[in-house]
């Protein structure tokens, strides 16, 4: 019903009205018996469901397995905390250790994230932010101007990434609030914006204003936006325009996409997700292991052995620019690039180190694993 749309014409704060956000609304799409029934409205109560219509344009509903409906619709699955790929937790990244106030994550001697909101165009099934999202909790800041203080407080931070959640939800004139604080601070040489509308709802970025603002605080700084495309069929023609019109402001796209079972998990979905987002110039940066999270492992994460095994036979066939990316543990510690395999052991470098620990940056580990392994303690 809703081919031939024109969404680069449609007002993205209207739409989102229309996003599919109940197990009744899902019924209009699938056919559910009733104990798969209960246990999705379980799974919902859990995770909110929030499906843009766009983004379900893309299903393939003729294909049960279909890697775009893996993303979007809520799962049977979610309802185990943690299955055969081990344990888990609801903070895989250690977030709430480096929990300043004010929504100020500060992890890394020379970046501060900041949780801005906790709206998204869309709540990915897959998402290890799920604690946050869709659940209003206080990790955002209710006032901007606390985050500012702790970033001009802190002169080795020189970089800023707004995430969430999805700051692209906000509206402009906070975005404008934020940016324009941001571009008041000497050592902020450059700010990211983290986000997926470009992929879940690229109708956010036909917005004027939202261009205008983003052009004129390149003019400032360097901004750039990373996003998280997982497969080729995300790339659409509205998508790819979307992205066009943010590096026509002046930005750069980086990707940073999470391997996820049954929906990128071969060589050909790897290359064809690098290659696509060549494509639209979008910059192929983390491919990230699935991480320990509570009620997604073990539905979504995939053994690491195989996970080098996809992305060696991957990179075998991408040129230089589609091999950039890094595949990564975004680990407690910090983060962790997967080198490969050599003698049963895996071998890791450490990319970034906490404050406190400069001695763990740059390491390489050396570590064996079993076949089954999907993450590592270090
Ligand atoms: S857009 Fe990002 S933060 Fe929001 S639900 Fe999806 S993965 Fe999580």
């Amino acid at each position: 019903m809703l081919d031939g749309m024109d969404w680069s014409r449609v007002d993205w704060k209207t739409e989102l009205a229309n996003n599919v956000v109940t197990i009744d609304q899902l019924k209009d799409y699938i056919r559910l018996d009733a104990e798969e029934e209960a246990q999705l409205r379980e799974v919902a109560r859990l995770h909110p469901i929030n499906i843009p219509r766009y983004y379900l344009s893309l299903i393939d509903w003729n294909d049960p397995h279909d890697p775009i409906r893996k993303m979007c619709l809520p799962s049977v699955d979610e309802l185990v905390v943690a299955g055969a790929m081990g344990a888990t937790t609801n903070d895989p990244y250690g977030d709430d250790k480096h929990d300043m106030g004010n929504g100020v994550l500060h992890k890394y001697d020379y970046s501060a994230l900041v949780v801005v909101t906790e709206c998204c165009a869309m709540h990915c099934r897959h998402c290890f932010r799920r604690r946050i999202v869709g659940k209003p909790n206080g990790h955002a800041p209710r006032d901007f101007s606390g985050a500012l203080r702790y970033i001009e407080a802190h002169p080795k931070i020189n970089n800023v990434i707004l995430s969430g959640g999805d700051p692209m939800m906000l509206s402009t004139a906070a975005l404008r609030v934020m940016l324009e604080g941001l571009a008041a601070i000497d050592h902020v040489d450059f700010v990211r914006i983290g986000t997926r509308t470009p992929v879940t709802y690229p109708l956010r970025l036909f917005d004027d204003e939202l261009m205008s603002l983003l052009r004129e605080f390149g003019e400032r700084k360097a901004l750039y936006v990373p996003t998280h495309f997982n497969h080729a069929r995300e790339i659409t023609p509205v998508a790819a325009e979307a992205v066009r019109r943010l590096r026509m402001c002046g930005l750069t796209v980086n990707n940073q996409a999470v391997l996820l079972r049954g929906v990128n998990d071969t060589p050909d979905d790897i290359v064809n997700l690098m290659n696509g987002l060549l494509a639209i110039g979008v910059n192929p940066y983390y491919l990230y292991q699935c991480m320990p999270v509570a009620r997604v492992r073990h539905h979504f994460q995939i053994p690491l052995k195989r996970g080098v095994e996809i992305v060696d036979a991957a990179r075998a066939r991408l040129n230089g620019y589609g091999k950039r990316f890094k595949y990564i543990i975004g680990h407690d510690v910090g983060k962790l690039e997967i080198c490969g395999m050599i003698d049963g052991k895996i071998v890791l470098k450490q990319i970034h180190a906490r404050i406190g620990h400069p001695e763990q940056a740059s390491r390489i580990i050396l570590q064996d694993i079993d076949d089954h392994a999907g993450w590592v303690e270090v």
